[in-house]
């Protein structure tokens, strides 16, 4: 048998719980409707993705796929945003590959797209994980995720009151080399473009430590840290950015992988920062995954898949259920993406 074949199931005898609905309506702060992710959206009818919605309880959904441009961005707010207002928040984007024509004015010109984009009816930025990655300037080198030059993008955002979702680096171990000792190899052997091996790509402390210097230097502009603060691995870390920049918050969306196989540290990183964690899942609209999610964060459930699929998509471990509090709950399904996401905007 090859190790590929082989596919372990556990014997143990314990807890199953199937949480239906979660205990409190929840808005998903971080999701896609275009693809991949959306699974086809564009084309069904609404009422259908509606459905889906209601039966996970999801009050609203932030679709963070405005786009590069604003053509993405323009059709997203016109099929969904029309449809159902109050059930989706669309988030814009930032057009990268006009920088090398817009050399040293790009950050203004950013800053521009982006009222622009606010008056179309784009309630927040998101910013994809292409930013200390790929971004290069007009000179053709690689942009620096705290690069001063977009400090007037980043000061816009705050002016407007616009939630900046920001995305940067990933997974650790997309970071080390593929080899034996390598946690994510089956998925990097799948994925190698999710590969960013050193060089030619920065190490991945460089990039979040870039992360920190940003948000320490835009006190008024909210980010949401996407991915758990873009550093699940090490709860420490976002812990301490999160006591030290009051404008930060962070989302679990693709990481109860993560934080399920440390549920210890978690239950007290979610305790500790209750007012400061929002939900999402990035998953879709798919009703088992938001099942998965609830059952995570509601249940003591033990040693269970994290994914919908038969192996784990990110590891091949399971997670333990975080039990939270009542009072966390709430603040975490919808109390936090209220004030965050929801506040001022409609
Ligand atoms: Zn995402």
């Amino acid at each position: 048998m090859l190790l590929s074949d082989y596919r372990p199931r556990p014997k143990l005898v314990t807890n199953t719980t199937s949480v239906l609905k979660p205990r409190f309506p929840v808005i998903d702060a971080h999701n896609h409707l275009g693809e991949p992710f959306g699974g086809g959206w564009d084309t069904k009818p609404i009422s259908q993705l509606l459905d889906v919605l209601d039966e996970a309880s999801v009050r609203v959904y932030v679709d963070l796929d405005g786009g590069w441009g604003e053509d993405i961005l323009h059709h997203h707010l016109d099929r969904f945003k029309t449809a159902a207002p109050d059930r989706f928040r669309i988030f814009g984007g930032v057009n990268w590959s006009q920088w090398p024509e817009q050399g040293h004015r790009f950050g203004e010109w950013a800053a521009a797209r982006l009222r622009e984009q606010a008056k179309r009816g784009a309630q927040g930025l998101k910013v994809w994980k292409v930013l200390g990655l790929y971004v290069r300037d007009q000179m053709g080198a690689r942009v620096a995720v705290d690069d001063a030059r977009l400090d007037p993008l980043w000061a816009t955002a705050g002016e407007l009151a616009l939630p900046v979702m920001i995305h940067v680096a990933d997974p650790v171990a997309f970071f080390d080399p593929l080899d034996q000792a390598n946690e994510r190899w089956e998925e990097l052997h799948a994925h190698p473009d999710w590969h960013f091996p050193c060089p030619p790509f920065p190490p991945f402390p460089d990039i979040v430590n870039g992360l920190a210097n940003l948000l320490a230097r835009h006190p008024n502009t909210v980010f949401i840290g996407a991915h758990v603060g873009c550093y699940a691995e090490n709860l420490e870390w976002v812990g301490q950015l999160l006591n030290h920049c009051p404008n930060f918050y962070v989302d679990i969306g693709a990481r109860i992988g993560e934080l399920g196989r440390q549920p210890y540290t978690a239950r007290r990183f979610f305790l500790k920062h209750a007012d400061r964690i929002l939900f999402g899942t990035d998953a879709g609209p798919d009703l088992d995954a938001y099942r998965v999610y609830y059952r995570f964060l509601e249940t003591d459930d033990e040693y269970f898949n994290y994914d919908t699929g038969e192996i784990p998509s990110q590891g091949r471990w399971h997670i333990y259920g975080l039990y939270l509090p009542h009072e966390t709950l709430e603040k975490v399904y919808f109390r936090n993406a209220e004030n965050v996401i929801l506040k001022g905007s409609s």
